[in-house]
């Protein structure tokens, strides 16, 4: 990342994307979980945006302050998407730093779902924010390894969460709450898989702004 602006900016355009889409992300969550992805979300993006309009928002880096992030979305998201995407946030913190650049926050962003699947034990195909998040990911590394810049890796990334999300819908989920509904899943975009995909089109707007 440049520097912390498009950390800081990144983080208010997630929240904004919760909040607009919490209404969504709560429906797909009432189809095969227990209805509460968007208002847990919210909760925590609401107060990773107080944390950015407080003057006490001094992180020293960009990996700093999403680092702080993640502990916010750890502690106020609740249930099992708030240790995911607090640790995910955590980790991409940490192996950021202060550094700066595309490959860089590609492997931070690697980091993130490193954390996550190490956690969750989820696997591509389980229905779950890893398949949307994986995509993202493998598309956003590959774009910098063909010399490509931030702006490229970001849409690449943007255009891979959205589709990843959508191949959840004919999948049976194998973890979290939907597996408890077996073959009943199936047919249904994963919630987290959503919120992830907005995650990664938050980045790439924010990067383009
Ligand atoms: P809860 O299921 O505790 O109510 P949320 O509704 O906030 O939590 O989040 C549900 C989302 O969390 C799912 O849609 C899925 O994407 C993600 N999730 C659940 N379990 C796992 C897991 N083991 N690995 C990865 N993601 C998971
Ligand atoms: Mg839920
Ligand atoms: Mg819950």
């Amino acid at each position: 990342m440049q520097d912390d602006a498009l950390a800081r900016a990144w983080l208010r355009g997630f929240a904004r994307a919760v909040e607009e889409g919490e209404e969504k992300l709560t429906a797909l969550d009432s189809a095969i979980g227990d209805g509460d992805h968007g208002i847990n979300m919210r909760r925590g993006t609401g107060q990773v945006r107080r944390m950015l309009l407080r003057d006490q928002a001094t992180a020293e880096s960009s990996g700093e302050l999403l680092g702080e992030a993640g502990l916010l979305l750890r502690d106020h998201v609740g249930g099992a998407a708030g240790v995911l995407y607090g640790s995910a946030f955590q980790a991409i913190g940490a192996a950021l730093g202060d550094r700066t650049g595309a490959a860089q926050l590609g492997d931070a962003l690697q980091a993130g779902l490193d954390a996550v699947v190490r956690l969750g034990a989820a696997a591509a195909g389980d229905k779950t924010m890893v398949d949307a998040y994986g995509p993202a990911v493998t598309s956003f590394r590959a774009v910098c390894s063909q010399g490509g810049n931030l702006g490229e890796a970001t849409t690449a990334a943007a255009a891979a969460a959205a589709a990843g999300a959508r191949t959840t819908i004919p999948m049976q989920a194998r973890k979290g709450r939907a597996s408890y509904l077996g073959y009943r899943s199936i047919g249904h975009l994963d919630p987290g898989a959503a919120s992830t995909a907005m995650l990664f089109r938050t980045l790439a707007e924010e990067v383009k702004a």
